[in-house]
């Protein structure tokens, strides 16, 4: 992994408290945008790429912050989940949203 591009990314992030946000640009989902390549198109999810540092990530596989905070990039906040149950939580999560807000 270019060393550089590494220590490019975590200039980005504030580690002052228990999440560690991301603080570069978003994405309309509120995840983090992190450039991987001199090519201004070539993002990546911030999340993504600090939990690929360390583990390996096909793109199939999708990360669930179990924190909550869509620009966290911490590692222990994140788990590595299929596509499918990760959809069923996000589902879960919004029926509670509806039922909290009768
Ligand atoms: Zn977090």
């Amino acid at each position: 992994m270019n060393k550089t591009l590494r220590q490019r990314f975590w200039l980005k992030v504030d580690k002052s408290g228990d999440c560690w946000l991301w603080t570069g640009a978003r994405d309309d989902k509120g995840y983090g945008k992190f450039r991987i390549s001199s090519n201004p198109d070539h993002f990546t999810q911030a999340h993504r790429f600090a939990y690929s540092l360390k583990s390996p990530l096909s793109p199939t596989e999708t990360l669930d912050h179990l924190c909550g905070e869509e620009s966290c990039v911490r590692r222990g906040h994140l788990e590595k989940v299929s596509r499918r149950v990760n959809t069923l939580r996000e589902w879960k999560e919004r029926r509670n949203e509806k039922r909290n807000s009768i």
